[in-house]
């Protein structure tokens, strides 16, 4: 039977100790009214690119999903298991939450295995495959607006198309083109740059992203 790592049980502890303990009556209140955090997020799972880190939020502030290559599918009803959906349909239709932030990051895996499959077929990363198969289109919008540049400037660029791909998607959930309509909910893109810590936000007039 495999032990759990002790390197996280120690650091479970002093988080018990250092960041719970002096916060507890916020914990307690969070467990007792429940979540209401005002802004969703949805983020890569890579280990370098933590949205709570990043905002320096405490619990209960906000909504996170996290997925490869923070992507939003666009909205269909066939199929079972909507991970992304159902968060999104939570998060706007239950916690009311008034922003959804896109966040893309440098150096993507998953869009790096996005980029390289118009060269190389890839037999196995099946899911990865299949799910990355969302930004098929704009990976063919980059390569022909880019084709002299080397390939870190491509992925860069599509790491870019890839958060106004899931920004687009997001509009194709009636209950998110509804209240965006309405004024109640604004969606966001930002992309985070791991080798400088710069976080750039999309200006939706300029379809640009700019340093804050
Ligand atoms: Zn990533």
């Amino acid at each position: 039977m495999s032990s759990f790592p002790e390197q996280l049980s120690d650091r479970y502890r002093r988080f018990k100790h250092r960041l719970y303990m002096p916060n507890a009556e916020q914990y307690e209140e969070l467990a007792a009214y429940g979540q209401s955090p005002d802004v969703m997020l949805v983020s890569c799972c890579d280990s370098r690119v933590d949205p709570e880190t990043i905002f320096n939020a405490m619990p209960g502030e906000l909504f996170v999903v996290r997925n490869v290559a923070n992507l939003v599918p666009p909205y269909e009803t066939g199929g079972k298991f909507h991970g992304v959906s159902s968060a999104l349909e939570f998060g706007v239709m239950n916690l009311r939450v008034k922003h959804i932030i896109i966040m893309g990051h440098s150096g993507c895996g998953g869009v790096k295995a996005a980029l390289d499959m118009s060269t190389a077929i890839q037999t196995e990363a099946h899911f990865i495959r299949s799910w990355m198969s969302m930004l098929d289109n704009a990976r063919l919008r980059v390569l022909s607006a880019h084709q002299m540049s080397p390939q870190a400037e491509k992925l860069a660029a599509l790491e870019k198309e890839g958060v106004k791909t899931s920004i687009t998607n997001l509009r194709t959930f009636p209950f998110v083109q509804q209240l965006e309509e309405r004024g109640r909910l604004s969606l966001h893109g930002a992309y985070f740059d791991i080798a400088t810590g710069t976080l750039s936000v999309l200006n939706h007039s300029r379809n640009e992203f700019y340093p804050l």
